[in-house]
Formats: structure tokens, sequence, C-alpha cells
């Protein structure tokens, strides 16, 4: 079974912890922030490979 990481954004730290130890901000789902990532990271290289 595995846990799902979670990264704080703020002190880019991983964790598993739904609050950052450090700075107390709600931290992310690693799937779920590197899903947007992905897509927005995809989105500029297709418009920087073909244009717009
Ligand atoms: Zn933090």
């Amino acid at each position: 079974m595995v846990k799902h990481i979670r990264k704080c954004l703020s002190c880019n730290i991983y964790t598993l912890k739904v609050i950052c130890p450090v700075c107390s901000n709600k931290t992310w789902e690693i799937r779920k922030y590197k899903f947007k990532y992905d897509d927005k990271y995809f989105r500029v290289k297709m418009k920087a490979k073909y244009g717009d």
C-alpha cells in the first residue's frame, strides 16, 4: 500500500502530512500537483513547438 506523498509548495519539501510541519500550510498531493504541472507544461511545450 503506497501512501500519497504530499508536497508543501511554500517550503518545497515532501511530506506525508496534510499540514506542512515546517510552515503549517496545507500540502498538496503530488499526483494532483504533478497533473496540473504536466498539463501546463505540456501546453506551453506544444505552443512553443507548433505555434498558436
Ligand atoms: Zn511548508
